[in-house]
């Protein structure tokens, strides 16, 4: 055969029917060919894999980047460094930036900007919250719309007027008009008028503390968040719309939407790290108030949530990647409602699943269908992206499962500077991450350029666009 690009060698390699020990020949960023070991020799370059798993680069539909608008927290380079040293190779953005992308115009703006600071791919789920822009945002190639039920009291970020909708009738007009389109609806389940009450009382006891907010937003098993999943699933039922849950993490809201998938149903949903690594504990509660919260999810919840996430319930994770400045979150520790929720996940959450492969857990297998192939084939990428098979792009992370290390703020990318994990040992490491056959990240140092990544519109999207252009270009 002719000479490829590279070749990776030696690895023991993820492919949908299980880990087999292959070498992968990349060429002009695609995969070539899946090869029995020492079989091809001539490439110009060689990756050596020994020891290591090779996997599908992940893909994070739940990226806060913070740009525009927000770039002293975060921005597309930076948010997109930590990606690379986090293993994601395709990370997607989230709407409540300034202006809040619900319009076409400031969706292709967004996107014009992006395409020059990306160091890995992208893409940007923008909010679907005025119906007639719906379909304008579906032809610039999105793969899915977001909508916040939250209307933010004591502050205005991060969910400010223009991506939050807790009408009910407002939201039925918005699941009609996405479902025509085909693409999923993001929904941040939120049950407004309940939180009205719910935190009134917390706030006539002068309770404003972290471990007031934690607590009334689990008040009754979380039944701001049980409502409105019930809502959402009718909604769906009504509409046939596909409707994706976010910030899984109630007991109650699994077993909706377990029994909706049962029936039938066209949902899916995400588990975010912080619900299984952070918010778990209400020791940590206690001691990092606002730098970890979010949202406190009590004992057995969480057990709840690895259950979903082995029997199929839970389809992906999403990072909710929410970087914040240290001053920002400090306000917390007097008023948790004046502080942003949220904290940066993007370049730990993959060390930190792997640890829990290292410990029985979760199978391996598992942990590639939620971080990458699941996620690629709700979100209309696949078989481009989130597999590793001859025609994918060359998107993929080698990981080293043997290698432990202690998360440092120190090492993290993400520009606010801090990571609640710092301090958190873990067994199982992204050693090099490469993007459509380029590395951008090699041992732990990030080696892409910025305006690397490309945009990735859903793969029947990029072939009807071309047969488009296809006839235009015909004589
Ligand atoms: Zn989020």
């Amino acid at each position: 055969m002719a000479q490829v690009d590279l070749l990776i060698r030696g690895g023991h390699v993820w492919t949908p029917g299980g880990f087999v020990d292959l070498d992968l020949a990349v060429h002009q960023g695609r995969i070539v060919g899946l090869h029995e070991p020492g079989q091809v020799r001539d490439a110009s370059e060689i990756l050596n894999a020994d020891g290591q798993h090779v996997l599908p680069g992940l893909m994070d539909t739940h990226t806060h980047q913070r740009e525009p608008g927000f770039t002293h927290k975060e921005d597309f380079i930076t948010a997109t460094r930590a990606a690379a040293a986090g293993g994601v190779t395709l990370s997607v953005g989230m709407p409540n930036v300034n202006p809040p992308t619900n319009t076409a115009e400031r969706l292709q703006e967004l996107i014009a900007v992006a395409k020059k600071k990306v160091l890995v791919d992208f893409n940007h789920n923008p909010a679907g919250t005025i119906p007639s822009e719906i379909p304008k945002l579906a032809k610039l190639g999105c793969l899915a719309y977001k909508v916040f039920m939250v209307r933010d009291t004591g502050r205005d970020y991060p969910h400010m007027p223009g991506i939050g909708i807790d009408h009910h009738g407002q939201l039925l007009d918005i699941f009609e008009a996405v479902g025509e389109t085909g693409l999923p609806l993001m929904v941040h389940p939120h049950d407004q008028q309940l939180m009205d009450t719910i935190e009134q009382r917390y706030w006539k006891r002068g309770e404003y503390d972290p471990r007031a907010y934690a607590r009334a937003y689990r008040d009754y098993e979380g039944i701001i968040w049980d409502t409105a999943i019930g809502l959402l699933l009718r909604l769906q039922k009504a509409t046939g719309t596909r409707l994706h849950i976010l910030h899984m993490s109630t007991p109650g809201g699994l077993e909706m939407v377990r029994r909706a998938k049962d029936a039938g149903q066209q949902v899916t949903c995400e588990v975010n790290p912080w619900a299984v690594f952070l918010g778990n504990s209400w020791e940590r509660v206690e001691k990092m108030g606002p730098y970890i919260l979010g949202f406190w999810v009590p004992d057995g919840h969480a057990e709840e949530l690895w259950k979903g996430i082995l029997d199929g319930t839970i389809d992906l994770v999403g990072t909710d990647h929410a970087p914040h400045t240290r001053e920002e979150k400090e306000v917390g520790w007097e008023n948790m409602w004046k502080s942003p929720g949220g904290e940066p996940q993007i370049q730990d959450y993959l060390s930190l699943f792997l640890t829990e492969v290292n410990a029985g857990r979760i199978p391996l297998d598992t942990l590639v269908r939620l971080t990458s192939y699941n996620p690629a084939r709700i979100f209309g990428v696949y078989p481009r992206k989130g597999t590793i098979q001859v025609g994918s792009d060359a998107d993929l992370v080698l990981v080293d499962l043997k290698q432990e290390k202690v998360i440092s703020n120190q090492e993290t990318y993400t520009k606010c500077g801090w990571t609640p994990y710092d301090g958190r040992r873990v067994k199982g490491v992204p050693t090099c991450t490469l993007v459509r056959g380029k590395i951008v990240m090699k041992e732990g140092k990030v080696v892409g350029e910025p305006g690397y990544g490309q945009f990735i519109p859903p793969v029947a999207f990029s072939s009807e666009s071309s047969a488009r252009s296809a006839t235009r270009n015909a004589p």
